[in-house]
């Protein structure tokens, strides 16, 4: 579960309920954040793997979304009623979210309805930076995947850290997908030159190689 002394996987299909992407928690001192929120049927099992990484759920500050698939964010609108924590997700992805659609969402996908909710922080993802325990955490946009994806980028332990989920796709135009951009994001995400790569269903690619050579293996 750990990645560095910092950040922690506390959420996906081994760690929370199957059908979850990863959920990632971020502790910089007495603030976290988690990146993603999985389909919110596990709720309970998360909350015991943060406490297990030393952080109390009650105090986590932000659920950073990448973006708004169900798989991903199924379970913000239970997190917002149980601890309160401010949600941010890029400006494009949000009215999706804020309307419950079913359909860009992916929520159809899996069967399920997605739980509306209201996000707190529109990212633009060009300069937009989180602050947390006083330490930056840097948005940029790399649509694609759907309109609104974004990575999060920061540093911990000295190694540069990238949140890149469903870097893999799929591109679907229920999703309203868009295979330029995702092309162009990808080679984005290379130039980056990650030393950690957080992926939402292929786990954590640890070294600048390592981590370079999963983002390329989709650039065709
Ligand atoms: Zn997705
Ligand atoms: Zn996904």
């Amino acid at each position: 579960m750990e990645i560095t002394s910092e950040i922690f996987e506390v959420g996906g299909g081994r760690l929370t309920s199957p059908e979850d992407a990863a959920i990632y928690l971020i502790k910089f001192g007495e603030e976290s954040a988690l990146v993603d929120a999985g389909c919110g049927l596990a709720t309970d099992r998360l909350f015991v793997n943060i406490r297990k990484c030393g952080a109390d759920p009650q105090r986590v500050k932000y659920l950073l979304l990448t973006h708004c698939h169900y798989d991903h964010t199924g379970g913000a609108a239970d997190l917002k009623r149980r601890i309160g924590l401010d949600i941010a997700a890029h400006e494009l992805d949000t009215p999706f979210l804020e309307a419950g659609d079913n359909r860009v969402t992916a929520a159809n996908w899996y069967g399920a309805k997605l739980k509306s909710f209201r996000v707190d922080r529109k990212l633009t993802g060009s300069g937009d930076e989180i602050l947390l325990g006083g330490r930056k955490i840097d948005v940029v946009h790399a649509p694609g995947h759907s309109p609104g994806s974004v990575v999060y980028l920061t540093e911990s332990d000295g190694l540069k850290v990238l949140f890149a989920q469903d870097v893999h796709g799929p591109l679907d135009p229920s999703f309203l997908s868009n295979l330029k951009d995702y092309k162009e994001s990808l080679r984005m995400l290379l130039a980056i030159g990650a030393d950690i790569l957080c992926e939402g269903h292929y786990g954590v690619y640890r070294g600048k190689a390592e981590a370079a050579r999963f983002i390329r293996q989709f650039i065709t």
